[in-house]
């Protein structure tokens, strides 16, 4: 049984307290952390940290993302309820449900199957009503098509934009993506048009994301 306690609530009330002070206006975003209890997405011997804004392990050497990158990363996506967001790196799926409890219709995929396994249980646990797949999320989501998208967020550190993941997102969409190997730069491109030409990219500083990793190195 998962719970969640006074403290719990008000460590998590501090935490979107930190992310206003550090620049993240979104109210929606901010509500939406305001929800989700962090601790229940990691392993309960890292409890006492889960409302740090820090990265934690989640076992298959990943990382659930800090708060302040989850909320950066939300922010910028600007999600209004009802969208289809695909998501590449579903991790511990505290991410996920901070989308879904912002109202989007979730698609997440993972490559790591003990990570698929775990987290897709944990969301309809939970009740986030995300749809989980195994697969490479370089490649976008290509076993079944929910696409297009109107909002793709990558939450692990890609070494170029993805063609594919361009290619299932709506026009008039936002995808945001951290690029770069070893840093990242925060991307938000916004798709003007299927040209090239017509994607307006904006950078929203550096990070660091675990890699992602392409099929052959699947486990
Ligand atoms: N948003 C998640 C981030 C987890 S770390 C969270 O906060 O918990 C990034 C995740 O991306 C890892 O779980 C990793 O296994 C996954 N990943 C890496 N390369 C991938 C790829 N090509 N396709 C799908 N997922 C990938």
């Amino acid at each position: 049984m998962m719970q969640d306690t006074y403290k719990h609530k008000g460590l998590r009330q501090q935490m979107v307290e930190g992310l206003r002070r550090k620049g993240i206006s979104d109210e929606a975003v901010l509500q939406a952390m305001a929800d989700v209890p962090r601790h229940w997405f990691i392993d309960s011997a890292l409890d006492a940290y889960a409302y740090e804004d820090r990265a934690l392990k989640i076992g298959c050497e990943q990382t659930i993302s800090h708060p302040s990158t989850v909320a950066m990363q939300s922010q910028l996506l600007a999600v209004q309820p009802g969208m289809k967001v695909l998501e590449i790196g579903t991790g511990s799926g505290y991410q996920t449900a901070v989308l879904c409890r912002m109202g989007a219709k979730v698609f997440s995929v993972e490559r790591q199957k003990g990570l698929f396994d775990h987290t897709r249980r944990l969301l309809a646990d939970l009740r986030y009503r995300a749809k989980c797949f195994l697969g490479d999320g370089y490649k976008g989501l290509q076993e079944v098509n929910y696409g297009p998208y109107d909002r793709i967020i990558v939450t692990c550190g890609a070494p170029e934009v993805p063609p594919s993941l361009m290619a299932q997102l709506k026009v008039g969409g936002i995808m945001v993506i951290p690029l770069g190997e070893g840093e990242q730069e925060m991307l938000r491109i916004t798709k003007q048009g299927e040209a090239r030409e017509q994607w307006l990219v904006e950078k929203f500083g550096t990070y660091s994301f675990v890699p992602m990793l392409d099929g052959r190195q699947m486990r």
